[in-house]
């Protein structure tokens, strides 16, 4: 059960995340999350070094689609502004959403996506769920939703029993995404 919440790989932010390493991993496809993995939530555009590593992504040949619990006119634009598809009201962890952001990818099969999210509870487990590999990444929030902030404390006691079992990538967030459970 404790597996369905152990990320494969860790990082600090998406833009950190070395694009020649992504390749290396052979990811062909990003499903990203959107509130406080590509922006806070509370903002309504990315700052300009996470909206310049989604353009970087995409010239590498990588597709990207947003796939966030969230959806309306914010999604919408930051969809339009970046040039990526994006699956809104996605009920992660749910697999629906997650399926249907699959659907915007060319890919072979889910061994080449990536999916990249700040939540244990929703963007790991949901991708888990499926088989995918999945980086969990710091929240870009400061303040957060009353109900995210409850699961941030379920969250907490997870991440305690991973370290604990060895199911969390190395270190805490390490600094060159040099992530110790790669496999
Ligand atoms: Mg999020």
């Amino acid at each position: 059960m404790l597996h369905l919440f152990s990320p494969n790989y860790r990082c600090p932010s998406i833009s950190e995340i070395p694009i020649p390493w992504l390749s290396k991993q052979g990811v062909k496809a990003i499903i990203l999350d959107l509130d406080n993995t590509l922006m806070p939530w509370d903002k309504p555009v990315p700052a300009e070094a996470n909206a310049q590593w989604v353009r970087k992504v995409k010239a590498a040949g990588i597709s990207v689609v947003l796939l966030s619990n969230n959806g309306g006119d914010r999604l919408k634009k930051v969809s339009e502004s970046l040039g990526v598809p994006a699956v809104g009201w996605g009920a992660k962890p749910f697999s629906l959403g997650f399926r249907r952001a699959m659907t915007f990818l060319e890919v072979k099969g889910g061994g080449e996506v990536l999916v990249i999210g700040d939540q244990l509870l929703t963007d790991v487990l949901g991708a888990k769920k499926l088989k995918l590999r999945v980086m969990w990444v710091e929240s870009l929030a400061i303040n957060e939703f009353a109900f995210t902030r409850l699961t941030r404390k379920v969250e907490r006691l997870l991440v305690r029993q991973l370290v604990k079992k060895g199911l969390m990538p190395g270190g805490r967030l390490n600094e060159n995404c040099n992530c110790a459970n790669e496999d």
